[in-house]
C-alpha cells in the first residue's frame, strides 16, 4: 500500500513529505494507522546527527497513537479497530529483562534501536531504497508497520494525542521519579532542564508527595509553566546560584534527589552539587554519546551519594502507561496543559523550528 511520510535524508535539513510504499504486516506485525504524533527533543537529536541511530533515509517520530487496521499472523495482542499508544522500547514478556521487572530492556530492542522490525528487515521503502524507522516505529508516518510489542491498546475515549506523549514524555518524567528514584512524601526534589520531559518529573514528584519541588531552567517561560504543575521554588541560572539556593531551599543540607532532565554532563555535576549527602542524582535526559563524565570519586563515595540512570522510567511499560491514562481521567495528571501547539503532517518542519526556539512544551503532529 501506499501511505505518507516525512523523510529525513540528511542530517540538518528539513524533513520530505512524501508518498512512500509500505509492506502488509508480516508475522507478529500490525498496520497501524498513526492518528497523532508527538515532537519530543529525541526526535530533534536524529534531525541534527547528536544521535547516530536510525541511519538514513528514515522515519523520525517515536511517540504516537492510532488505529491498528491489520494484523499479521500470529498476532494476539490487538486487533483489527483497536485504539493503541506506541511503545519506542518493545517488550515481548518471555526474555530475560521482560522476566525480570526490567522490560525497558527487552532483547527486541538489539534490531528496533537501529531503525528496524525485530526480525531486522524493512518494511516501508521509496522505490528500491530502504526506509528506516527511529526505534522501529517512525510515528511521522500517516500509516506504519509495527511490531505488536511496540503496541500497547488504549481505551477509544483516550484523546490520541495525550497517548502519544503519555508513551514517552510523561512514561520518563513521572517513572523516573517513582520507579528510579522511588521519591517518597516529604522528600526533596531539584528538577534540572523543564521541557516536555522535566515537567513530568514535576508532575511525577507531586504524585510522590515531594513537598520541594524546585525546577531549574535558563527559560523564564519554561519556569512560569512549571510553577502550574506543581513546583514550589524555581531558579534560573542566570540569575541565581543554583547550589546556593537549594541549599537555603533544603535546611542547608541539599536535595534529596536531582534529576538531570537535559542530558549533559555539567548538569549532572551540578545535580551532585545540589545534593544533600546520601542524595541521589538521576539521569534521564538523552545528550550526545560522546560526552564524558568527570567527578572527583573519594568525595561522592565519602558522601555517599548515587547516580541512578533512568531509562524509559524504569517502567514496565504495560502497567505503568495504563496507571497513567487512568491518573488523567480522574485529574490527578494533567496532560491536557502539555500540548501547546498542533501541526498538521505537512508542517511539521515548523514544529521543529518551534521546539528549537523554546516556543513549545509540548507540539503534536495530527495526521
Ligand atoms: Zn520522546
Ligand atoms: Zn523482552
Amino acid at each position: 500500500m501506499k501511505t505518507t511520510g516525512a523523510v529525513l535524508y540528511q542530517h540538518n535539513s528539513p524533513l520530505i513529505i512524501e508518498e512512500l510504499d509500505l509492506d502488509p504486516p508480516q508475522r507478529g506485525e500490525v498496520l497501524v494507522e498513526m492518528k497523532a504524533a508527538g515532537i519530543c527533543h529525541s526526535d530533534l537529536s536524529v534531525l541534527t546527527g547528536v544521535f547516530s541511530m536510525p541511519p538514513l533515509p528514515a522515519v523520525p517520530g517515536h511517540e504516537g497513537a492510532g488505529i491498528v487496521r491489520e494484523v499479521g499472523p500470529g498476532v494476539d495482542k490487538v486487533k483489527p479497530g483497536d485504539h493503541v499508544m506506541i511503545l519506542w522500547a518493545p517488550t515481548c514478556g518471555r526474555c530475560f529483562y521482560c522476566q525480570h521487572g526490567q522490560p525497558y530492556l527487552c532483547e527486541l530492542r538489539t534490531f528496533t534501536r537501529g531503525g528496524q522490525m525485530a526480525d531486522g528487515t524493512h518494511r516501508l521503502r521509496k522505490g528500491d531504497t530502504e526506509i528506516f524507522n527511529m526505534t522501529g516505529v517512525g510515528t511521522f508516518n500517516r500509516f506504519n508497520v509495527i511490531g505488536q510489542n511496540n503496541v500497547l491498546p488504549i481505551d477509544k475515549d483516550i484523546p490520541f494525542e495525550i497517548a502519544a506523549l503519555t508513551g514517552c514524555g510523561v512514561i520518563t518524567g513521572v517513572g523516573a521519579v517513582l520507579n528510579t528514584a522511588k521519591v517518597r512524601p516529604g522528600e526533596s526534589v531539584v528538577v534540572i532542564g523543564s521541557g516536555g520531559v522535566g515537567i513530568n518529573v514535576v508532575q511525577g514528584a507531586v504524585l510522590a508527595g515531594a513537598t520541594r519541588i524546585i525546577a531549574v531552567d535558563l527559560l523564564d517561560n519554561k519556569l512560569e509553566q512549571a510553577k502550574k504543575f506543581g513546583t514550589t521554588h524555581t531558579i534560573n541560572p542566570k540569575r541565581e546560584n543554583v547550589v546556593e539556593r537549594v541549599q537555603a531551599i533544603t535546611g542547608g543540607r541539599g536535595a534529596d534527589y536531582a534529576f538531570d532532565v537535559v542530558g549533559s554532563t555539567k548538569v549532572v555535576a551540578l545535580g551532585v552539587a545540589a545534593t544533600r549527602p546520601g542524595g541521589k542524582v538521576v539521569l534521564v535526559g538523552m545528550g550526545p554519546a560522546d560526552q564524558k563524565l568527570d567527578l572527583p570519586l573519594t568525595p561522592l563515595l565519602i558522601a555517599e551519594k548515587s547516580l541512578l540512570a533512568c531509562y524509559y522510567g524504569s517502567s514496565d511499560m504495560c502497567t505503568d502507561l495504563t496507571m497513567l491514562l487512568d491518573l488523567y481521567k480522574i485529574g490527578r495528571l494533567d496532560l491536557d496543559s502539555l500540548i501547546t501547539s498542533r501541526y498538521p503532517l505537512e508542517d511539521i518542519n515548523q514544529g521543529f523550528d518551534d521546539l528549537v526556539a523554546g516556543k513549545n512544551l509540548r507540539g503534536v503532529v495530527r495526521m
